[in-house]
């Protein structure tokens, strides 16, 4: 058996490839759930999947300890989301990132979406974006220096809104194009070269449901790495206009009372789920509340 310190905390398949997470240090005292002890370098060799010499091995000073490397999804797909034995024997679970929560300790889920972030940057940070020779990385640093002409580059971050909109009682929500299912949730979008979060907030509603919002206050922000966003959550009251949705975004979109809330609306771990709950808390009964924490 390896130490706790040399076990893999989880592998994560995205839309189109896959991050291999190695935890070098943890403190023993550290939760860790029985599915998460994930498989050795000899065992990932048996499915085919070899850690190439680009890994980013993260510094010392930054938030991850460990290394982390996209290989091929097609290798691991199939084995996504159910057990999987190893020659050994041993079992282990290959978690998809965004269902991790449901499984996952939060600051497991904190780490791991924190070394997808930077390993995404790692591979797509190759090259200088000014003169196209290769970027080496700092010492000690998340940061890569152009080895030609000096330019600098750091892990991007994508700053994004989401916003609850209240009118009488009710709250926006919206089912749009790219959401799974009927899955019903408040407005988003990134911010957009020179606007304000406010003003990136107030176009996304105007534009998507042809809403005008006033009153805009920031409530809570939460990093959403697929792949690199930031989002910054707000709530907002109507201040004028009809629903009139953008074709090619939104399917439909409705005001609903806090004991109407559609039956599929985002996860627990999102900050979309805490805008609609802190609605239904705001202007709900405790019955509606209690209804639908328990879903
Ligand atoms: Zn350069």
């Amino acid at each position: 058996m390896t130490s706790r310190e040399e076990r893999r905390l989880a592998i994560f398949p995205d839309n189109w490839s896959v991050l291999v997470l190695e935890r070098k240090t943890a403190s023993r005292d550290q939760p860790c759930h029985p599915c998460h002890e994930l498989p050795r370098e000899e065992q990932l060799r048996d499915l085919g999947i070899v850690s190439p010499a680009s890994a980013l091995d993260f510094p010392g000073n930054s938030p991850v300890r460990g290394k982390g490397f996209f290989v091929d999804r097609q290798h691991l797909a199939p084995l996504v989301d159910r057990p999987f034995r190893t020659k050994e024997g041993e079992r282990f679970l290959l978690i998809s990132r965004r269902n991790a929560p449901d499984t996952m300790y939060p600051e497991e889920c904190t780490i791991a979406n924190q070394a997808f972030h930077l390993a995404y940057w790692d591979r797509s940070s190759r090259f200088c974006g000014t003169c196209a020779a290769p970027m080496e990385m700092i010492p000690d640093e998340m940061a890569k220096q152009c080895s030609a002409c000096g330019a600098t580059s750091y892990p991007r971050i994508s700053p994004a809104v989401i916003v609850a909109v209240v009118r009488q009682g009710k709250l926006l929500l919206a089912h749009s194009h790219r959401h799974q299912g009927k899955m019903h949730s408040v407005l988003a979008g990134f911010v957009e070269a020179g606007e304000t979060l406010e003003q990136a907030a107030a176009r996304e509603v105007q534009e998507e449901c042809g809403i005008a919002i006033k009153n805009i206050r920031y409530l809570a922000s939460q990093p959403w790495p697929f792949p690199t966003a930031l989002m910054a959550a707000f709530t907002a009251e109507y201040a004028g206009g009809e629903i009139s949705l953008q074709d090619d975004e939104i399917v439909s979109a409705d005001w609903f009372a806090p004991g109407e809330i559609p039956p599929e609306i985002p996860d627990a771990y999102s900050i979309a789920r805490r805008l609609i709950e802190r609605f239904v808390s705001d202007y709900g009964t405790p019955q509606d509340l209690q209804h639908l924490l328990r879903r």
